[in-house]
């Protein structure tokens, strides 16, 4: 299977209780590895155009309140099937249908503040990639 590239965000539940480091491990025990990281407060600019898609949903403006309620790290994820790989590992968008030993079953909090995102296709990686980093920032 190829190396492929992903995009995660550890979202402001995760930062706010200090738990960078732990969901790096899952991810890095998962094969994937961190190959662009960076801590930033998103705008609320930079939230509504990484939620575009979300924007008819009904909860699309609390979703850009919370991931501007604080800090959150931006990464690229490098591994075989990368996409597929980080997905796995998150587990299901609500934690309570989170398989165990997800990140999600493990750390979230609710259906919104559930600890990461992950990119959900090769085609948005790219561009969720492109969102936030520089070429010369990915250093694999
Ligand atoms: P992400 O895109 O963050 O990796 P996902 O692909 O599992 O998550 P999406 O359907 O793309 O889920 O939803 C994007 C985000 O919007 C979710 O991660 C969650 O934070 C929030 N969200 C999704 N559904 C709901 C909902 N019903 N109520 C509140 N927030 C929601
Ligand atoms: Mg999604």
């Amino acid at each position: 299977m190829a190396v492929t590239r992903t995009f995660s965000i550890i979202k402001p539940d995760a930062t706010r209780r200090n738990l960078t480091g732990a969901v790096t491990k899952m991810l890095e025990e998962a094969g994937l590895r961190v190959v662009a990281s960076k801590r930033i407060q998103m705008s609320k600019e930079q939230a509504e155009g990484f939620y575009a898609v979300h924007k008819e949903r009904p909860f699309f403006g609390e979703l850009v309140e919370f991931m501007t309620s604080g800090p959150v790290v931006v990464q690229v994820l490098e591994g075989e099937d990368a996409v597929a790989r980080n997905r796995k590992v998150m587990g299901a968008t609500n934690p309570a249908d989170a398989d165990e030993g997800t990140i999600r079953k493990t750390f979230a909090e609710s259906i919104e503040a559930n600890s990461v995102h992950g990119s959900d296709s090769d085609e948005n990686a790219k561009i969720e990639i492109d969102f936030f980093f520089k070429p010369e920032e990915i250093v694999g």
